[in-house]
């Protein structure tokens, strides 16, 4: 297996900023007033800096539009969905395709509203880990339940902190 980037910014932001962290507040939800976390880990980078595949794996999801201009990729590995978020995915990858270790999926993009009023944060990837278990439905779980869970996603998504300092060979 292999980290998702080959160029990143240092120190690692989602080891070290508070906001790019896992499980980091975000703010109440609208839908269930309670508050809401981050769902994935946050691997500031470089605009157009290619996103590859940690190891093979099955396209489970992919869209251009998981974040204001942003996509998201995710991939079934052998043990775990991984959700490569805050990307534009490469043209033509769609659900089933087979992708092996190492292989581009897509190129990290700055996040911005609209051309215009351009937000003003990094750009980066966004990783989430989903145990895969007993699930065939979408990673997202947008549902009042979802928010009350805290992260809107459903409910096998694990901390990626862990995975991903294993893949930088940290401890
Ligand atoms: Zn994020």
């Amino acid at each position: 297996m292999i980290f998702p980037l080959k160029r990143y910014l240092k120190p690692i932001s989602f080891l070290n900023v508070e906001i790019a962290k896992f499980g980091a507040r975000r703010g109440i939800s609208e839908i269930s007033k309670t508050m809401r976390f981050h769902a994935g880990s946050d691997i500031y980078t470089f605009q157009d800096e290619p996103v590859l595949a940690i190891a093979d794996g099955t396209i489970f999801e992919c869209t251009h539009k998981f974040y204001y201009n942003v996509g998201s990729v995710a991939i079934k590995h052998k043990n775990s969905i991984i959700r490569y978020g805050e990307l534009e995915p490469i043209a033509g990858l769609k659900v089933g395709d087979k992708v092996f270790e190492g292989q581009v999926i897509g190129y990290a993009k700055q996040i911005y509203k609209d051309e215009v009023t351009k937000m003003n944060v990094p750009v980066m990837i966004h990783l989430e880990e989903y145990t895969d278990e007993n699930n065939k439905n979408t990673l997202s779980d947008l549902s009042k339940e979802g928010y009350q869970r805290g992260f809107a996603r459903r409910i096998d998504l694990t901390d990626s902190t862990k995975l991903l300092k294993m893949l930088l060979g940290i401890k």
